[in-house]
């Protein structure tokens, strides 16, 4: 997997939209993935992440699991079952992972998972492979109007 392929002059910065309750958490996630160069967007509950991942199609989520509301893996289970959604890699967080809860996330539709605290080198090698990963299976851009 290619390494910290920062982006050229021309190409627009990638998205993250940020779903996380907790104001020290969102803080510390947003100062780590602007200085890495992605757009931050940021949610503060699981309805409002839901709507704004709808609208504004980021790139990579950064979920938190537990969330006021909307849980995290009920926003992850929508957006994986809508075909407009569904390629967006979502990555969970959570700080109560029990031995299972792991499986749970996965089998919610999360692309990966980390633990808080976060490992802060981990968690940004993950959202650059994911990010480079979706690229590669969404392009070329498919025509909306085909029936497949
Ligand atoms: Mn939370």
């Amino acid at each position: 997997m290619n390494h910290k392929s920062h982006a050229g002059p021309r190409t627009p910065a990638k998205s993250v939209l940020i779903v996380e309750d907790n104001p020290l958490n969102m803080k510390l996630f947003s100062a780590m993935v602007a200085a890495e160069g992605y757009r931050v967007l940021q949610a503060q509950d699981g309805r409002s992440g839901l709507d704004m991942a709808q609208r504004l199609r980021p790139d990579l989520i950064i979920m938190d699991i537990q969330l006021p509301g909307v849980s995290g893996l009920d926003v992850t289970r929508t957006l994986k079952a809508d075909d407009s959604t569904r390629s967006i890699p979502i990555i969970a967080t959570s700080a109560f992972a029990l031995r299972g809860d792991t499986d749970t996330i996965m089998a919610a539709g999360c692309d990966g998972f980390m633990a808080k605290p976060i490992a802060i080198t981990a968690f940004l090698d993950l959202i650059e492979t994911l990010i480079a990963t979706s690229d590669e299976q969404r392009s070329p851009a498919p025509d909306p109007r085909a029936q497949v």
